[in-house]
């Protein structure tokens, strides 16, 4: 008898071998049911051999839950891959790959009892049964006319069923049962008018070769890095369309369907003759709903699937293309176990799959640019707007001066923002104002100089801890007290510095009163509609100006948009992470595309205290080619990634000294036989301290290669048993340090 090795369901990762029968077609990647000590349980099967002698005969199977498996040899492959490399357990994994709609067995197709006409009635039948049965008359009529002479039973209205029965005996007509697919979004359905395919001016033309060549013959990821309006989006329907000529599927990957929404209109717009095949995976599916799109696309029925991180599970056959759209973009990353990085996973997906995988960005994260420079990546550049606009102009305005002239240190807007915000309105031209705010750590800031306090070790900016009174590293442990005055000018002035998106609706209602004014953050996002109905009440021109935070920043149009504020551009500069510089060149030249992508010229305006930092600097510029040469040589120095893994482990507690104890223990076994070049940071408490009631300590870790990391911080979890109330996590290539 052959036997199959079972992954338990459930937290506790257990795999166990069963026999089956020889003619049960039990595959890797199916689902089954299995005896589990004296009770039922549920598993994923990984694999499966022919039988061998133990000595001691094996359980059987209790029965399969699919006919088919549902997980491919691929994506078990992957499975396993993400598993290993970010240290999650497998079981978590399988769960992300098979939602919870999918693996659940109180789900299944919606099946709906339809009548279809067997024989078309002359009209003297019609009449004769009119006679008799006037309600059996109706249900023929609609019949005879609805499309493919057949319609849903429920349609015929309640009290139909004997009718209907009748009609069934005298063999006019047959019940099916047939499968419905939950339209999603039913109930929100746009107009969608269908797109053309543009000309393509000569650097998108070489692009999209470049891409259908991979197409044809997969090899390297390819980057395309194109400045913000290049007509990237136009490129990838393109290809899209061409790896859909080749019967090949296609997986589009985007930050977050929410706030992307004109990205997936355009998907929708372009294959609107094909929108039975496009699947829209967003996060407001019901349950039903995400069941049937997964088997549509499982089966081959969706060949284009748009969707957030966990889309690059989506159980394609025959992929051809992934797409990942603002490749740099944090979102990809998922804050819990497993913690994998969507753009990571989706370069893995494709080289198992052996499809083409084109990342895009205007500001591709230092990563993936490396990996062009190592020959790992190929790199292909569209260097100018696609409508032949210019790139916006971007001035960059000195805050410290600002609160000098106006004698008021907490001034949030400056004269000429002020001025350039009023003359948009005067033009009937709308604005955009962001707000970068990052993070609850704060750092020490002079208003009068604009010198942050920054470690001497690691070049990221100190944290401000409240409760020790003292400036933390979070990277090496350095501290240092808080000083009362501005180490560099003596300024005592020097203070914590941060506002909110609130106060800057406050002071925008006051300074223009006649604005029309909409925020979009966090808090406007709870509401499942209001973001999209902001959005849209922006577009029509019902509102001058869009107050938002990062979440505006990402792939939004608006051709009536000719000025872009940035009000406090330094803020994510000095936050404890060596990322920091990264973020803001991304965020500022991000929000600084979203301004004149219309006839009109565009002008961004960029407030901030530190004029002179790099990122602000190279952002205003457009210049991501001396940013990126600049911000390489210095992570090449600290050994940060891209030379080098970082991950960061964290212990969290509702008992303080317990949580603490514990890293101190885990930080002493993990300096034991370290692997080669492992560089483990001070056990420290994490800048956000608390959480949830827990109290939360971490250690920073780094090391030339991810794999020994991982296995080294696995092992040494393994065998320290935590207190009870003790929870550890490992996150592997982590981007947030908070
Ligand atoms: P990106 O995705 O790089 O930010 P988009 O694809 O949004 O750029 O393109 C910006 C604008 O340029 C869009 O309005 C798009 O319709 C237009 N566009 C793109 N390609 C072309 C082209 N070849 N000819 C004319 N307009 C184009
Ligand atoms: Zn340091």
């Amino acid at each position: 008898m052959p036997q199959a090795r079972v992954l338990i369901d459930g937290p506790s990762e257990l795999v166990f071998d069963y026999s089956f029968a020889d003619d049960v077609p039990v595959v890797a990647g199916c689902r089954v049911r299995v005896p589990l000590r004296n009770r039922n349980a549920t598993g994923t099967v990984l694999s499966v051999a022919a039988s061998t002698d133990l000595g001691f005969a094996l359980r059987p199977l209790t029965s399969l839950i699919d006919p088919q498996p549902l997980l491919t040899k691929e994506l078990l492959e992957l499975a396993s891959w993400i598993a290993q490399y970010y240290g999650s357990s497998m079981e978590s994994v399988i769960r992300s790959l098979l939602p919870e709609a999918v693996r659940s067995e109180t789900n299944s197709a919606k099946s709906q009892k339809m009548a279809c006409l067997l024989r078309i009635p002359s009209a003297e039948d019609i009449l004769a049964i009119g006679k008799k049965a006037p309600r059996q008359q109706t249900i023929l009529i609609s019949l005879q006319s609805a499309p493919d002479q057949k319609m849903m039973i429920a349609e015929f209205g309640s009290g139909a069923h004997a009718s209907v029965k009748a009609l069934e005996k005298a063999g006019w007509l047959g019940v099916v049962d047939e499968e419905i697919r939950r339209e999603p979004d039913a109930d929100m359905q746009e107009e969608i008018i269908e797109s053309f395919p543009l000309k393509l001016n000569d650097e998108q033309h070489a692009a999209l070769a470049a891409v259908c060549k991979i197409i044809d013959h997969p090899e390297k990821p390819l980057l395309l890095l194109g400045v913000t309006g290049s007509g990237k989006t136009e490129v990838y329907l393109q290809a899209a369309r061409y790896a859909l000529s080749q019967q090949k599927t296609v997986l589009v990957l985007v930050p977050e369907i929410s706030l992307t929404p004109q990205t997936v209109r355009r998907f929708k717009a372009r294959f609107a003759s094909l929108i039975d095949q496009v699947a829209v995976l967003h996060s407001h599916l019901s349950q039903g709903e995400r069941f049937d799109e997964w088997h549509r696309i499982r089966t081959g029925k969706a060949s284009i699937v748009i969707g957030a991180r966990s889309a690059v599970f989506a159980p394609l056959p025959h992929l051809g293309l992934i797409l990942v759209d603002e490749e740099h973009d944090n979102s990809y990353k998922q804050d819990t176990a497993p913690r994998y990085h969507g753009r990571d996973v989706a370069v893995l997906r494709a080289h198992i799959e052996k499809c083409a995988i084109v990342l895009g960005s205007a500001t591709p994260s230092l990563e993936s640019f490396h990996n062009t420079q190592q020959g790992k990546y190929q790199l292909c550049r569209l260097n100018n707007r696609a409508d032949s606009h210019s790139m916006p102009l971007v001035r960059v305005l000195d805050m410290r001066l600002e609160k000098q002239k106006q004698k008021n240190a907490h001034a949030i807007f400056s004269d000429k923002l002020r001025q350039a915000l009023e003359l948009r309105i005067e033009r009937n031209e709308q604005s955009i104002l962001f707000l970068n705010r990052r993070g609850f750590a704060r750092s020490l800031q002079c208003p009068a100089c604009g010198h942050t306090c920054q470690c001497p070790h690691c070049a990221v900016a100190l944290t401000y801890h409240r409760t020790e009174e003292r400036l933390m590293c979070h990277i090496c442990g350095y501290q240092s007290i808080v000083p009362r005055k501005c180490p560099e000018c003596k300024d005592p002035a020097i203070s914590l510095h941060g506002y909110g998106t609130q106060k800057v609706e406050d002071v925008l209602g006051m300074i223009l009163p006649k604005a029309k004014f909409a925020r979009i953050d966090a808090d406007a996002m709870r509401k499942k509609n209001t973001l999209r109905d902001t959005l849209n009440a922006f577009k029509s021109k019902k509102l001058d100006i869009l107050i938002g935070t990062q979440m505006i920043a990402k792939g939004l149009h608006f051709p009536n948009v000719t000025l872009v504020g940035i009000l406090n551009a330094d803020i994510g500069l000095h936050v404890p992470d060596f990322r920091a510089a990264e973020r803001t060149f991304q965020l500022i030249t991000q929000v600084a595309g979203r301004a004149g992508r219309g006839e009109l010229e565009g002008e961004v305006i960029v407030q901030t205290c530190t004029p002179h930092a790099p990122a602000i600097q190279f952002a205003r510029r457009h210049d991501f080619d001396g940013f990126s040469e600049q911000e390489l040589e210095f992570r090449r120095e600290f050994h940060f990634p891209p030379f080098g893994r970082c991950a960061v482990l964290t212990v969290r507690s509702t008992h303080e000294r317990r949580a603490e104890f514990t890293l101190q223990t885990l930080h002493r076994r993990l300096s034991e036989n370290p692997p080669p070049g492992l560089q483990i940071g001070e056990a420290l408490p994490s800048p956000l301290t608390r959480s949830h009631g827990q109290f939360r300590f971490q250690i920073t870790l780094r090391c030339p290669q991810a794999r020994p990391l991982t296995k080294h911080v696995q092992a040494v979890l393994q065998k320290t048993s935590l207190p009870e109330d003790v929870i550890a996590t490992f996150d592997m290539d982590a981007i947030n340090f908070s």
